[in-house]
């Protein structure tokens, strides 16, 4: 363990009265300083050092958070915004303890979709899995955009960092699909950036179409990995489904084939995405459960997620994308 991670956060206040405080706030069953609580919340999937948080707590609302933030920074104890960890970076490991806010469990509903501006107003648990069998079932005509991710990682928090998914060769990263966010920043003011700005307490479901037309603030808290501010809303922008769908994979023994192929297929405008893996990693997609390669098998595949609107065009795309 570094110096730095030793700091003591219960300099200003005794960690009991943070207990008690945390327990007015969110009530008894939402607060836990039990170490087989803790535990999970202490580690990720990654070879990033593990600590321990002194609480998790599970909010419901943004009252609740505000109370918190004031309280936190009265008192200077870290805060650590989680969904569900799946960020493959140890960005939710606490490292200095404090406080972990567990958004996964009560803050995971879809508020709206919005048929018409082709958008989702989502508090920040939703998972991607949740969000495709809503679409699937409600608005078949509507998708986000998906990762490689485990369908129980979070959409916001993907979404925070830029994430690259299956539609990224043609819509760019996630955090440009993002039309409007709430956000309580370090003080505990609550903010809207997007068009979602309008109104005086409240903003309407139906008015989270874009992120204009005020100045662009969506960058003070993208990439930050929560160190400035909770989101409590976040509207993602969705797209058309097309009927047709047949995803490509192509295989390369060496990287010199690989890089120019990525390049030119990228430029080409026919594939949504355009990502490239070991063949052990292929393999594991597609259900091996252990990472193999045999002797005389290629080294990578590039990976085509490819749709259309028509066989005709489906047909067209291919003959280029083979040429
Ligand atoms: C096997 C695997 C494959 C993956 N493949 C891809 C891929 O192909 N493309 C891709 O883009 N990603 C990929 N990922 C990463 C994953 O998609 C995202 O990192 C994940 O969706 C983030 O969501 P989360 O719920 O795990 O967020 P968390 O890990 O819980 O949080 C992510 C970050 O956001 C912050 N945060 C969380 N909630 C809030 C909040 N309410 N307010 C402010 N900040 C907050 C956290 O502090 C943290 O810094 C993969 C992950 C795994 C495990």
């Amino acid at each position: 363990m570094t110096a730095t991670k030793q700091r003591n956060v219960f300099e200003k206040i005794s960690k009991d009265s943070v207990y008690s405080k945390l327990i007015e706030i969110f009530g008894g069953n939402y607060v836990t300083k039990k170490d087989v609580d803790l535990y999970p919340y202490s580690q990720d999937m990654t070879e990033n050092e593990p600590h321990m948080p002194d609480f998790v707590v599970i909010p419901e609302n943004k009252e609740q958070l505000v109370e918190l933030v004031k309280f936190c920074n009265e008192y200077s104890i870290p805060i650590v915004p989680y969904t569900t960890g799946n960020n493959v970076g140890g960005l939710t490991i606490p490292d200095y303890g404090g406080i972990v806010v567990d958004f996964g469990k009560r803050m995971n509903k879809i508020l709206h979709v919005d048929d018409n501006m082709m958008y989702a107003l989502l508090e920040p648990g939703v998972t991607f899995g949740q969000l495709k069998k809503h679409l699937d079932e409600n608005f078949p005509s509507l998708r986000y955009s998906f990762p490689n991710a485990p369908p129980y990682s979070g959409v916001v928090g993907n979404a925070l960092l830029s994430g690259m998914t299956n539609l990224a060769a043609k819509i760019g990263s996630m955090a440009d699909s993002i039309n409007g966010l709430e956000v309580i920043t370090a003080d505990g003011i609550v903010a809207r950036i997007g068009s979602c700005f309008y109104g005086e307490d409240k903003a309407k479901d139906d008015s989270w179409w874009c992120k204009y037309p005020m100045p662009d603030l969506m960058g003070l808290f993208i990439n930050f990995q929560g160190m400035t501010g909770l989101i409590t809303k976040c509207a993602v922008q969705l797209w058309p489904k097309e009927p047709i769908e047949k995803p490509q994979l192509v295989v390369f023994f060496g990287l010199t084939d690989l890089g120019p192929f990525l390049r030119e297929v990228g430029r080409a405008d026919i594939v949504n995405d355009v990502a490239a893996f070991s063949v052990e990693v292929a393999k594991m997609e597609v259900g091996i459960p252990e990472p193999v390669r045999y002797p005389g098998e290629p080294y990578y595949t590039a990976v085509m997620p490819m749709t259309a609107k028509t066989e005709n065009q489906m047909n067209a795309k291919l003959e280029i994308l083979n040429d």
